[in-house]
């Protein structure tokens, strides 16, 4: 008697462990039909940051809201890096240059990968540029060509071995006296976050146009290559180029973005840490690759670096291609490049 006792307890129990994996797998499947009955959204929306038009479109379920939370992100970046909002922590640097800055480690990587491309490009990319940027009065609205003594004495700010970066400590110091204008590489920066919220968010199709800087995630919703434009240099409405992109990166630094002309001569915002002066020689540069903050920096350093150094730079760069337009309009296109790009 026991033992019968014995297996129908057994079989009850198997019973209803039975049910409680047939109840668990029917509310599986019920999820997994919930989410194959939310709708594959396609949103497409334009906001003002970062001083330019910046246009998000996205592919995928819930893809509205993926692209509030990438425009959340980009506002988030812009008020951390702009050196011309009060409580950025760039313009806590720059007040308070000479002394130790807490900074978050977010501040640290990005100041990290800053100076990496000013070793690279022997300081053609140089944050410490921001003197020499107010002079010329890029970013305050009244420009003006500095006298030579005003330029001299600013000069004297600029170099990035004067910047700290204490990453135990996670804090930096620049020189008193310097001033730091993230502006070469910080909307790089905001487009590669932008991207990254989308994709945490299931997003396999979407582009990121933000002026010159625009990244893909993936291929266009019909699966063919993102084909983007490449601005020519003296013709607004015009093309010099369409560049292919799957899950790739371009990004162009001009002449023609910003820039006032003085008797008949244009200056720019593209200072050269050198001399101090708008740099000489290219018109527009094109950087392609993966990651934007990378080719941010790189297109201000080639186009700092002219023609020649320029191209070696990128020739002796694995996974970043170039497009250069010099003053006399010839294009040079970087090796890896030419099976991705039409010239128009
Ligand atoms: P981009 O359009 O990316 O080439 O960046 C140009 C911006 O970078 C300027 O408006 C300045 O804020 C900043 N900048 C100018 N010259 C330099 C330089 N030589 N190195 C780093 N940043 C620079
Ligand atoms: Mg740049």
């Amino acid at each position: 008697m026991k033992n019968r006792h014995y297996y129908i307890y057994i079989a009850a129990v198997l019973v209803i462990a039975g049910l409680m994996v047939a109840v668990a797998l029917s509310k599986r499947s019920q999820s997994i039909e919930h989410e194959q009955s939310q709708s594959v959204e396609q949103a497409s929306k334009t906001n003002f940051i970062m001083d330019t038009v910046v246009e998000i479109r996205a592919t995928g379920v819930d893809a509205e809201s993926a692209v509030d939370a990438a425009f959340a992100e980009m506002e988030r970046v812009e008020k951390a890096f702009s050196r011309h909002l009060q409580d950025s922590v760039v313009t806590r640097i720059n007040q308070q240059a000479g002394q130790w800055v807490a900074v978050t480690e977010e501040v640290i990587v990005l100041l990290e990968q800053a100076l990496h491309y000013s070793e690279i490009s022997n300081g053609a990319f140089d944050i410490t540029v921001g003197r020499l940027i107010d002079l010329w009065g890029f970013g305050t609205g009244t420009n003006q060509v500095p006298s030579e003594m005003e330029l001299d004495e600013a000069l004297g700010s600029v170099g990035y071995q004067g910047l700290e970066i204490d990453a135990d400590a996670n804090r930096v110091r620049i020189p008193s006296g310097t001033v730091i204008d993230l502006g070469g590489i910080a909307k790089g920066y905001a487009v590669d976050r932008a991207r990254k919220v989308l994709e945490a968010k299931g997003i396999k199709s979407g582009m990121i146009y933000a002026g010159g800087d625009i990244t893909t995630i993936g291929a266009k919703p019909d699966g063919s290559a993102w084909r983007v434009g490449v601005q020519h240099p003296r013709e607004s409405e015009e093309l010099i180029a369409i560049v292919e992109l799957k899950s790739k990166t371009i990004v162009t630094s001009g002449d023609y973005e910003r820039y006032f002309i003085d008797d008949g001569v244009r200056y720019h915002h593209i200072i050269d840490p050198e001399s101090g002066y708008p740099a000489q020689g290219v018109i527009s540069v094109t950087i392609y690759g993966a990651q934007a903050v990378d080719a941010d920096a790189l297109s201000t350093a080639v186009f700092v670096l002219g023609m020649d150094r320029g191209k070696e730079l990128i020739e002796g760069l694995p996974g970043y291609e170039a497009i250069i337009v010099n003053q006399d309009g010839n294009i040079w296109v970087s090796s890896g490049l030419a099976d991705r790009i039409t010239l128009l």
